[in-house]
């Protein structure tokens, strides 16, 4: 390179490295808060066509994750992180396209189906008669039929309902946020 090309080279960054130092901090920082800030804003918006877990059905007790609501069964007050519904009829569905992660029976819960979905969503099924229509590892569609709602949940149901949770990232959340149940 001759010296002169060089000279012009050093003179150029003399002139304008600091600016070029802070231009590339103020992009930095400005992708740095455009990719935080709309990350903590989507909570609870999403792209993902979510169906009700079961049609026309009523809901029974809806979400709360701060005001107790009372369980006569267990004859406790207590906060609900999920949504009973009781239908005409008993069909469950997943409520969106996934995987099922596990297909577990207990007696206070009942038959319980836990589907991984998009996004971070686990839909969690619970009170399903022993007639699971779908087992571990299965991939499903959104709304295709996994079960039954039933009365195995003996710590919630007497009568033949669904207890439904929704997690993100492994916290449960209000499934109204996401699934429009009023117009199921
Ligand atoms: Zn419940």
């Amino acid at each position: 390179m001759e010296l002169s090309k060089q000279n012009k080279i050093k003179n150029f960054f003399k002139r304008y490295g600091v600016m070029i130092i802070a231009g590339v901090f103020v992009v930095a920082i400005a992708l740095t808060v455009g990719l935080t800030l709309p990350a903590s804003q989507q909570v609870s918006t999403t792209s993902l066509d979510f169906t009700a877990p079961m049609l026309n059905a009523e809901i029974t007790k809806d979400f709360s994750d701060t005001d107790l609501q009372y369980n006569e069964n267990l004859n406790r007050w207590e906060i609900h992180l999920g949504i009973d519904f009781a239908g005409e009829n008993n069909a469950v569905f997943s409520v969106l396209d996934g995987t099922v992660l596990s297909v577990t029976n207990n007696s206070l819960e009942g038959y319980v189906v836990e589907i991984e979905h998009a996004d971070g969503f686990t839909s969690v099924y619970s009170s399903l008669g022993e007639n699971v229509l779908v087992k571990e590892g299965d991939t499903v569609e959104g709304g295709q039929q996994i079960g039954e709602a039933s009365n195995t949940a003996t710590s919630e149901f007497t009568d033949s309902q669904l207890h439904f949770c929704l997690l993100k990232d492994g916290v449960e959340v209000d499934p109204n946020l996401y699934i429009d149940l009023q117009n199921k």
